[in-house]
């Protein structure tokens, strides 16, 4: 499933190609994704212009003259700018056609992608208004997770990935922040101490920085806009290592299930 990172690549990949163009119209090869595909995008996009694309949370935003477009890759999604000309593939369902001759196309096989038109600030919407602070941004402090954290019996590793608290923590990068913390993803969040929690913070900020800077991670099918898989993969310390050697220490990493999750953790750096 594309992460935070992924979706920031997606960003920044897309925005130069696709930013003061004007649309020439909407094709829609399929009636639903995650929900039923709004019949009126075709009578409302063509002739806007797409003023920049942004990023909230895991969702994309191309603000557009009278409103936005809310995206989101779902489960497997995929957004590349081509020429609309090229030949459409089995699990292309959408393309956004420019008057410059190329498109902005979204491929979805798993279809639990979303495509929503908003006229008010997207930010609003129900899917975004409840969503904690960014995690790359100044809100996200060690004395932030401190405060929330105050007599919470949740494991701090759902904890973090709670977008409530703070927005596109997900499976990957909790593991690996809380390795770079030394904390054991199962210890109870309200028993952390605060030096603890500035670690955490750290970490967090660090490993997603990396991997946007990677351009992401390849687990399953992810691929940068240009088609190359993420290299954060080769990064990954934690995840996905069961039964490998700890970088740091040399014992071997463990797996456990915790809230329903894969969770990675070596049992001698993290206590
Ligand atoms: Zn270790």
């Amino acid at each position: 499933m594309p992460e935070l990172p992924e979706v920031e690549t997606t960003r920044r990949g897309i925005a130069p190609l696709i930013t003061n163009q004007t649309v020439a119209e909407i094709i829609l090869r399929t009636g639903k994704l995650r929900w039923p595909l709004d019949p009126n995008l075709a009578g409302v996009l063509p002739g806007q212009k797409i003023h920049a694309v942004k990023r909230r949370a895991k969702y994309l935003l191309l603000q557009c003259d009278s409103g936005s477009l809310i995206l989101h890759l779902g489960m497997s999604g995929n957004l590349r700018v081509v020429p609309a000309s090229t030949t459409v593939g089995r699990h292309d369902h959408v393309d956004l056609v420019f008057s410059n001759g190329n498109c902005l196309r979204f491929n979805d096989p798993r279809k639990f992608g979303v495509l929503l038109w908003v006229s008010v600030d997207p930010l609003s919407h129900p899917l975004l208004a409840g969503l904690g602070p960014e995690p790359l941004g100044e809100e996200l402090t060690g004395d932030y997770l401190y405060r929330n954290s105050r007599s919470r019996k949740i494991a701090v590793k759902p904890f973090v990935m709670d977008q409530k608290l703070v927005v596109g923590v997900g499976n990957i990068y909790a593991s690996e922040a809380l390795f770079r913390a030394g904390i054991r993803p199962d210890r109870p969040a309200g028993k952390i101490g605060r030096r603890r929690y500035a670690l955490l913070a750290e970490g967090i900020r660090q490993v997603l920085g990396e991997a946007i800077a990677a351009g992401g991670t390849t687990i399953n099918d992810f691929r940068q806009n240009d088609g190359k898989p993420g290299y954060f993969r080769q990064q990954l310390q934690v995840y996905g290592r069961a039964g490998e050697s700890c970088t740091a220490c040399g014992r071997l990493i463990v797996c456990v299930r915790l809230g329903q999750r894969s969770t990675y953790f070596c049992p001698g750096c993290q206590r």
